[in-house]
């Protein structure tokens, strides 16, 4: 099936950076226990508050006792805070996940945005072409807009107001919509994360200024997270449904990297790597949808930030190896 040139994606973004295990900013909402939100000023995302912090819980049903028992046990509190920017944080010491608003925002349109694209890279491939423009279709159009509006929100220093003609979320959007697939992805992709900051309360790790060290305990954070999410999900679907929530966040975080041109190695690993180890730790049928799902998400960026790859044409490929060549072509060009 791949690959495929892609072209129209929106280039520039620019988001501010937070995260670890560090008490959070000002300004924050205490979602502990099921107390309402109170938002210091609005987002359309604001209506999916509650939901983003119960996912922590709802993502796995089959273990809906045993996270309860965890939350319980360990007292955790969660917060939603306004940092300008993409962060959640594990406070070991007061057992306080936070959740930065902007962090919903962002991930709730990269899910819409990269589903998007991979619905008109299927359609386009089955059409047998092989180069798809996002602008030559309605929806293409419409993704790329609402990132082209994330990206001035950003600018603006988050003042911009969401835009009512964009694609946003809502409580009950119409069933099988982009807007309801970007709804769920996003809540995978957030249960995701808390479950990463959940095993830093846990495992207790504590705030380390040996980076090594550090990154040992964030590659196990992810894994853990990685393997409770997926261990119960028995079914095919639901196993997809949370290896796409999961592979977004890694996506997004991976996407920083080309767009800056540059992956730090700090006290987190490189976002490649961790996307690497978090799809790579999952059983996988090597040309199973995550790949392609992945592996058309890392070209689009590729294509519009020249990272550039010999031609791949292999019968016997398959979409993981695909997924593979990607990633090392990206790591030896973005350093
Ligand atoms: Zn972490």
């Amino acid at each position: 099936m791949f690959p495929m040139a892609i072209s129209g994606h929106w280039k520039r973004n620019d988001y501010f950076l937070g995260g670890g295990r560090k008490p959070s900013g000002p300004k924050s909402n205490n979602m502990s226990n099921n107390s309402a939100p109170s938002p210091s000023n609005s987002s359309k995302i604001d209506c999916l508050f509650q939901q983003s912090v119960d996912s922590i819980v709802n993502i796995v049903p089959e273990k809906n006792e045993e996270v309860k028992k965890y939350i319980q046990d360990y007292q955790i509190k969660f917060v939603i805070n306004d940092f300008p920017g993409f962060q959640f944080t594990a406070n070991t010491k007061n057992q306080e996940i936070s959740i930065s608003r902007h962090s919903l925002e962002i991930i709730w349109v990269h899910s819409y945005y990269y589903w998007v694209v991979y619905q008109e890279a299927r359609m386009a491939q089955l059409a047998g072409k092989r180069h798809l423009n996002l602008n030559d279709s309605e929806s293409g159009k419409k993704a790329i807009e609402l990132m082209s509006w994330l990206d001035k929100y950003s600018q603006s220093k988050w003042t911009l107001g969401w835009p009512d003609n964009l694609p946003q979320p809502s409580l009950s959007p119409k069933i099988f919509s982009d807007e309801h697939v970007a709804n769920e992805l996003m809540l995978v992709s957030v249960a995701f994360c808390l479950h990463h900051e959940l095993n830093h309360i846990i495992r207790q790790h504590g705030v380390t200024r040996n980076n090594s060290l550090s990154r040992r305990e964030e590659k196990e954070a992810d894994i853990d997270a990685v393997q409770y999410i997926l261990t119960g999900a028995t079914e095919p679907d639901i196993y997809q449904k949370r290896m796409l929530g999961i592979a977004i966040s890694m996506l997004f975080l991976t996407s920083l990297g080309i767009q800056s041109g540059r992956f730090d190695d700090t006290s987190h690993p490189k976002a490649i790597t961790r996307l690497f180890d978090c799809v790579d730790s999952a059983t996988l049928d090597d040309n199973h949808l995550i790949f392609a799902f992945c592996a058309n998400t890392l070209k689009m960026y590729m294509d519009t930030h020249g990272v550039t790859i010999e031609s791949t044409e292999d019968a016997d490929k398959t979409i993981k190896d695909l997924f593979h060549e990607y990633l090392v072509e990206i790591s030896r060009q973005v350093q």
